[in-house]
């Protein structure tokens, strides 16, 4: 049932209700409506809703109209994001926004081959590895698995590699032997209503995923997940396999309509294993993609480094290439449908515990670009010089992927320019890498020199390089110079690059003054921007999981930055009243900048910027409370930060 909870209820009624509940056995999910507060309440026992509908502070109560409870979504609104430890102090996240791909053969046929498979799906971008050692085969005399042996093989891959380990349980009676090995079960199709065993593995509260039989309704796959659900376990996630048809062309049909149609019923992660579904290997990536765009929130696959000489299901699993290929274009798709591809951390990574980089004994700083980029200049602003490597990359979302991964301790990211304006892409990699937040900020005050080779003076000069910003940004100097011909580069870093190796007089880059020295090159003109107040905005970003650097000049200054991004209600008067909160809170906006969300036409995240200044209480708990309030106005609320920057009141 559904217990719409009065307005003016106080905190001593509600608790009241809530232990009432509790008494009678009933699992409790409180959520928090723009209208309504309501407490979903499922409970094996029936009890007269009457006696719940006269406690004081109940407005009403409404029955859970679907025969599953837990598992619907009236009982949870917001979907459920299932963690998996990989044992590397990442958690695997399967839901939300995140993209998983598990891989790995049908069943585990050797020590060698799980070893060779798991570190080629790995590398291709997998996060979990799967393989049966226990199969349940149609034929008595088919290959029936390794056993405990192959659940050895299997955690012994699964941990050098960082993946957890999905495997088939077929009968309670081997939970004493699996559960050392385990990470997550997986109930097979043919299980699926083997209802003892489902009460068995649910009361053991792992991660489980429930593969909906080729026979069963969508109705009856979400009946078996409630019996998971109310045997002790959260974490569910629904498996799309394939179901039986009049169509012999594929193993199964693939019932791609069930992820939307789930989606709507549930709460629950809701994967797909194109594999199974089609039975024909080279049928699957298509299928694969197929899955995520449907807004599945990830895939389960069988790849075989040797498909022919598999002893189960060859004929549908991949080759190591054919699924690299996948992952590739799944990596493409994922941002069209507002989602990221998940990823394993590196192993030792630096960000653990300590953000050092154990070789170097510093922090490792990624900026987009070449050595004497501004952003390398910025890095060297924010750190102690002798604390920070500065890590080129070569794009902005390199430098969030390689924070996400932990190959970065930090990233160096420019996201507003006071004359060309905000970085877009940096925004939307905000919406599209959650695992990273902003540890502080720095502004950069841009300088352009004229750069020529040793002994060239301006006279010399025919040919410049540059950036089209820098070129742009030093109009009035260049105008001077009618004469000049003007190549564009990639960054003005390269530019400065080109004319040193060029070694023309004739040539010159207009560049921060910091790679004369980086390029060998000589000053010719300083300071030739049209404007001084030229000045960009980066922010440091860091993985959430990680304590502030130790190197940050601006460690010392106490919080007085927070921001966040937020997703409004689709419906009149959404910004005003999420701006109302601000309002009421005197914080001073600095900035909100909308940003549509991908694969959701016309509907936007806003970004905002709020000063913390002249805030007495303890300013995590001040914005904890604003957040909240955020929340009754917002779809999604996410901070992304609360920090310190220089410059700010
Ligand atoms: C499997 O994953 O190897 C398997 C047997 O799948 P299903 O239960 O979907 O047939
Ligand atoms: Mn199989």
């Amino acid at each position: 049932m559904v217990i719409v909870l009065k307005k003016d209820i106080s905190d001593g009624q509600k608790k009241d209700i809530r232990s009432f509940l509790k008494k009678h056995d009933f699992k409790l999910n409180e959520i928090v409506g723009e209208e309504d507060t309501v407490i979903a309440a499922v409970g094996k026992v029936g009890i007269d809703i009457r006696d719940v509908e006269i406690l004081p502070g109940v407005s009403g109560v409404i029955p859970i109209s679907k025969p599953y409870k837990l598992a619907s979504r009236e009982f949870k609104r917001d979907d459920t994001i299932i963690e998996v430890p990989n044992g590397r102090g990442q958690k695997i996240r399967i839901g939300g926004h995140h993209v998983v791909s598990i891989a790995g053969p049908c069943a585990v046929e050797s020590r060698e081959q799980i070893m060779e498979i798991a570190a080629s799906v790995a590398a291709s971008g997998a996060v979990m590895l799967r393989g049966g050692a226990y199969k349940p085969r149609s034929s008595p005399y088919s290959f029936q698995g390794l056993g405990e042996e192959g659940l050895v093989y299997l955690k012994e891959a699964g941990e050098k590699y960082g993946l957890p380990v999905v495997t088939e349980i077929v009968s309670e009676t081997l939970i004493p032997v699996m559960r050392d090995y385990v990470d997550v079960y997986q109930i097979g199709a043919r299980n699926m209503q083997n209802f003892d065993l489902l009460k068995k593995v649910g009361a053991l509260g792992k991660p489980v995923i429930l593969k909906r039989s080729y026979t069963a309704t969508l109705e009856e796959l979400l009946m078996s997940a409630e019996y998971l659900l109310s045997s002790g376990t959260d974490s569910v996630i629904l498996c799309e396999r394939g179901i039986r048809t009049f169509e012999h062309a594929t193993r199964n049909t693939l019932d791609l309509s069930a992820v939307p149609v789930l989606r709507s019923l549930t709460h629950l992660p809701i994967i797909v294993d194109p594999s199974h579904a089609v039975g024909i290997r080279d049928k699957v990536a298509a299928m694969g993609l197929a899955s995520v765009a449907a807004g599945a929130d990830g895939i389960i696959v069988e790849v075989h480094n040797h498909p022919e000489k598999a002893l189960s299901d060859g004929a549908q699993s991949m080759l190591p290439e054919q699924f690299d290929k996948m992952m590739h274009d799944i990596e493409a798709l994922a941002p069209v449908m507002g989602k990221s591809v998940a990823h394993i951390r590196e192993a030792n990574s630096s960000v653990v515990k300590t953000a050092q980089n154990s070789l170097s004994g510093k922090i490792v700083c990624a900026y987009s670009g070449k050595r004497g980029a501004y952003a390398e200049q910025a890095i060297t602003r924010y750190f102690d010089e002798q604390d920070v490597l500065s890590m080129s990359v070569d794009s902005f979302d390199e430098i969030f992927q390689a924070v996400t991964d932990g190959k970065a301790d930090y990233g160096m990211v420019p996201i507003e320019n006071s004359l060309a304006g905000s970085v877009y892409q940096n925004y939307d990699n905000f919406s599209r890498f959650e695992d990273v937040s902003i540890a502080g900020a720095v502004t950069l005050n841009i300088r352009h020199a004229l750069l020529g080779v040793k002994g060239a003076s301006v006279s010399d000069i025919k040919k410049v390089f540059s950036h089209p910003q820098g070129f742009g940004q030093c109009k009035k100097f260049l105008d001077a110079h009618k004469d000049w011909s003007l190549v564009d580069a990639v960054s003005t870093a390269s530019a400065a690059q080109t004319v040193s190796e060029s070694g023309l007089k004739e040539t010159a880059a207009i560049a921060s003054s910091v790679n004369a020295s980086i390029y060998g090159l000589e000053v010719l003109a300083e300071d030739i921007e049209n404007d001084p107040g030229n000045f960009t905005r980066f922010v440091v970003i860091q993985a959430n999981h990680v304590e502030k650097a130790a190197g940050a000049k601006e460690s010392n200054i106490a919080p007085n930055m927070a921001s966040f991004i937020v997703k409004t209600r689709n419906e009149p008067g959404a910004l005003y009243s999420l701006l109302g909160v601000f309002n009421e809170s005197s914080l001073n906006l600095t900035r909100l900048e909308s940003r549509p969300i991908a694969g959701q036409p016309w509907r936007y995240w806003f970004y905002v910027d709020a000063e913390l200044s002249g805030i007495k209480k303890d300013a995590a708990v001040y914005v904890e409370e604003l957040i909240k309030k955020l929340r009754l106005h917002a779809e999604e609320v996410r901070l992304l930060g609360i920090y310190a920057e220089a410059g700010r009141s």
